[in-house]
């Protein structure tokens, strides 16, 4: 079970895509929460629009995903998971990571925040219990008893925590006064305190705190970065919303031209989704790249988490690969 402020779920769709060619194959993966307005089918039917050239060489890469994101009518999850299998389809051909494609040099991600839905005292020690080497803990509020859950919280561990409200808040006041104790009580971030519109009331809230303000439901794309800058401290950038790892690596370094923090959050996907983002992952100030550890049917293998960090491993390509073919 998986509880925030936008409802609660035992599983979430995946789609997968693969692309093949002579003989290699690259695979890619995105997650469809209830909560957003395309499906597995529409994802699905976007795809089927969408093929790898017949004569495909790698000199084609930028050029092919260029033109995967330019449609009239774009679907960004079904462009993830495309821009995601090309990426590791590129680096198998070209025998490369996926980060040496763009001469990104860290093969470790920050802090990997171990994301608690809205618990029971009880399901939250548990959770607390099954993470030991987690240095970080992103807690979902939102609900009406966040100040209880935080208490509970803290009751179990002094581990450092980040707040995700998932546009749970409404009253500023309420919200300047709540955010001002979470400070005292450890909170490292506040995420998506109010609907996504609510620019204003999220700058009145950034004004008031010294803990940084970050943006997710906000932000979709590179295009919404200049519009939200002056309303937060950072965003959350994932590859579904955006369109993939290329347009991710796009707006990370116009957020950082623009002084923004960045935060690499994922939607449930398993290690193969998690895998493309975690490429990435070392350009960010945080990263939420929990989903392989929220599921129990991962059909992929390769990303591994050591001391709370996603450790990559040097496989060419997004470094993983389906558990069957072992
Ligand atoms: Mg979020």
């Amino acid at each position: 079970m998986f509880k925030i402020a936008a409802g609660e779920r035992n599983a979430t769709d995946v789609v997968f895509v693969v692309l093949e060619h002579n003989g290699i194959k690259g695979y890619g993966e995105v997650a469809l929460p209830p909560y957003l307005p395309d499906t597995a089918i529409t994802v699905t039917n976007f795809l089927t629009r969408i093929a790898l050239p017949e004569n495909y060489d790698d000199g084609q890469f930028t050029k092919l995903l260029e033109a995967v994101y330019d449609q009239p009518e774009r679907c960004y999850p079904a462009i993830a998971a495309f821009d995601i299998a090309l990426h590791d389809l590129q680096g198998k051909l070209l025998g490369e990571t996926t980060r040496a494609l763009y001469g990104i040099a860290g093969d470790e991600s920050p802090p990997v925040a171990y994301t608690i839905g809205m618990a029971s005292a009880e399901e939250l020690e548990k959770k607390i219990k099954e993470a030991p080497d987690f240095k970080f803990f992103k807690l979902k509020l939102g609900g009406g008893n966040d100040k209880k859950l935080v208490n509970c919280f803290r009751s179990f561990t002094n581990t450092p925590f980040g707040v995700d409200v998932n546009r749970g808040w409404n009253n500023i006041d309420e919200a300047v006064t709540f955010s001002s104790w979470l400070e005292k009580m450890g909170c490292v971030f506040i995420e998506q305190p109010f609907e996504k519109e609510e620019l204003a009331k999220t700058m009145l809230l950034k004004t008031q705190l010294h803990i940084p303000v970050l943006l997710d439901e906000s932000v979709q794309t590179i295009d919404d970065v200049e519009r939200v800058k002056p309303y937060c401290d950072g965003i959350n950038i994932k590859l579904a919303k955006c369109g993939g790892i290329y347009p991710a690596w796009q707006m990370i370094n116009k957020a950082r031209g623009s002084g923004l923090k960045i935060f690499i959050g994922c939607m449930s996907e398993g290690s193969c989704g998690i895998a493309g983002a975690a490429q990435l992952a070392s350009l960010a100030d945080w990263v939420d790249l929990d989903g392989p550890l929220l599921i129990d049917n991962d059909p992929f293998e390769g990303v591994n988490y050591r001391n709370g960090r996603i450790m990559l491993n040097n496989w060419n390509g997004n470094g993983v690969k389906p558990i069957h073919s072992r």
